[in-house]
Parts: C-alpha cells; structure tokens; sequence
C-alpha cells in the first residue's frame, strides 16, 4: 500500500483542541459560554447515536448543550416553535436540526427557519446562496472537514483538478463549491455521469459521497490522486456481525492514491469538529469578538 493515511481523527481531536482554547478564552476575556442546542425529533438508532455523541463532544469542549427530544409524532406547528425559541435565547449560539425528520415533517420549511447565523449546519437557504457566491457564511460540516484535511495535506489546492462524486445539497454540492473557492476545477459526478471510472481517472482529488459500499475501485484512480472518503455504509461482514465501508474500495485504492481517508476514522471525525468550531464561529459573530481563523 503506496498511500498516506490521513488520520481524520488524529485531525478532529486537534481541532477539537483550538474549539476547546477558544472556548476557554471567550469565557476568561468575554465571560461569554458558547452553546449548541441539538433537536432530535423521533427514535431513529443512528440519529440518537449522532446526537449523543454531538452532545458529549460539546460539553468536553467547555461549551453549553442544550438537547431538544421531540416525540416523533410532534406537529409541524410545534417543531417550528420551539426553533423560534431557540433563534432569540442568548444564550443559544448553534442550532441542529437532525436530520432526517419524519416524513410529515417538512425539512426545508423547518431548516429555512433557524436563524441563518446559528444554522450551525451550513443548511440554510441564506447559506447555500452566501458560500455559492463565495461570500461568509456557515459552512456544511462534512464537506468542510473534508477542506480542513486536504488543506492540511496539500497546502494550496490551486489549479488541481477535483471530481466530487454525488451532489447532495449536504455534501457533494457545498463540497465543489469550496472545492471551487480553493481554485481547483471541479467536476461534480452523479448518477446520470457517463463514463464515470475515465471521469474520476482524471482527478487529482477525488472526494466520494455516494452511499454505496466500495463502489470506487483503486483502478478508477490517477496515481498519486488523494482521495477523500465520505461515505459510511454498514454492511455484513459475516457471523451475524456488520462493519462500516466507505464508498472507495479501500485495499485497492490505497495501492494507487497517493493518500487517502480511512473509513471510520477519516471524514466522520472530522464532522463534529467542524460542527464545533462553527458554533464557536457563531458564537463570536453573535457577540462580535474575533473569530477563530
Ligand atoms: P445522497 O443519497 O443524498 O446522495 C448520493 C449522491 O450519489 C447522489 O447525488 C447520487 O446521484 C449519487 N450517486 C448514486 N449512485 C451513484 C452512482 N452509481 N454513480 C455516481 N453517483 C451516484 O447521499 P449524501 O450526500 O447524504 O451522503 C453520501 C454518503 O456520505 C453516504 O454514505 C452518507 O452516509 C455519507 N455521509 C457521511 C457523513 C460523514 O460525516 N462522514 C455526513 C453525511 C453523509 P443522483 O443525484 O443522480 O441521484
């Protein structure tokens, strides 16, 4: 195996470590306490996981958690209520709604109404039209993690080529558009994509958010390319027991790339960080005081 490991979590925990500095000192200097507040509506298994574990990860970085359990049964009227709370309390500076919400539910009304400064998620229709016309704004943290690493690794991203596979309004489209913002030329591939393998074949950066288990194969791969694994898939790894695969098929990628992101432990880490520092990002704008770089 020829590739780098880009150790996601190695990267998140210290990223975790300037949220944590800076949280530390917007209490000393400011006597402010940045806080999150994470709405969960109905009893899907992996969305308790993801808020339990946003939720610990914020108290160990010294800010406030404020989690909001709703039945999943709760009315539109309702939800959107309690947001509306949520959008005036100071105290207040980063609201998640967790996604997906039950099908009664309408997820663009219920996003549209956060406050677009503590839309801690990027999702915000006032978001996505700030960060397509480059401007600042809240970033999507998936896709934002996944910036923080190739910076890291690379330096400057200008002039490569990038192929983002999927183009989710969650991922693959904020993805090229930072990708984009970097000075890369992006190509966004999806499922109507023809010849796909010769598309990703010419990139220098390849960045899977696709949802199928190692679809990408390391001969779709331009030797050297780095490639940044989004997707997590659970699949059967026998004896009634299941493992969690990327999009890339890892082995064979990993001869080819010249680095790569394993799955678990690359992009997913990386996720809550940057959902972290938003929240500190917001908690300054709010309160006027620096912003972390
Ligand atoms: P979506 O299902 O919303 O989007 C998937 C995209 O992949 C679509 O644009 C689709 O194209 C495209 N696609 C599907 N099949 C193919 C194919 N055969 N060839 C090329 N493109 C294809 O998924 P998300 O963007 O929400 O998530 C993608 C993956 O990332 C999932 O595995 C998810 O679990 C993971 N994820 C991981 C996160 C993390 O923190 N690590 C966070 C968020 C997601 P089309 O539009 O044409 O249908």
């Amino acid at each position: 195996m020829g590739a780098q490991i880009i150790d996601g979590k190695a990267f998140a925990a210290k990223v975790r470590g300037q949220v944590a500095d800076h949280v530390a000192r917007l209490k000393s200097d400011h006597g402010i306490t940045p806080g999150l507040a994470v709405v969960l509506v109905g009893e899907d298994p992996a969305s308790q996981v993801y808020v339990r574990s946003k939720g610990k990860m914020t108290v160990e970085v010294g800010m406030n958690s404020y989690e909001h359990k709703l039945d999943p049964d709760t009315s539109e009227a309702d939800l959107l209520a309690l947001i509306a709370q949520l959008n005036t309390d100071p105290e207040v500076h980063g609201i998640l709604v967790q996604l997906p919400l039950p099908k009664h539910l309408d997820e663009d009304l219920v996003i549209n109404s956060i406050d677009p400064a503590k839309d801690v998620d990027g999702f915000h229709i006032s978001n996505v039209g700030l960060l397509g016309t480059g401007q600042k704004s809240m970033v999507p943290c998936t896709p934002l993690g996944c910036l923080m690493m190739l910076r890291e690794y690379h330096g400057s991203l200008s002039g490569m080529d990038a192929v983002v596979i999927g183009r989710s309004n969650i991922v693959g489209k904020p993805m090229a558009q930072l990708l984009l913002g970097d000075s890369c030329t992006v190509t966004i591939a999806h499922s109507r994509t023809r010849d796909l393998p010769d598309v990703v074949r010419r990139a220098d950066i390849v960045v899977a958010a696709v949802g199928r288990p190692e679809m990408v194969p390391g001969d779709w791969i331009k030797p050297g390319a780095t490639v940044i694994d989004v997707g997590i898939n659970r699949v059967d790894a026998g004896e009634s027991k299941t493992r969690l695969v990327g999009d890339c098929d890892y082995d064979s990628c990993a001869e080819v790339a010249g680095a790569i992101t394993p799955v678990p432990g690359g992009v997913g880490p990386m996720t809550i960080a940057c959902l972290l520092a938003n929240t500190v990002t917001a908690c300054c704008r709010a309160n006027g005081v620096a912003e972390p770089e």
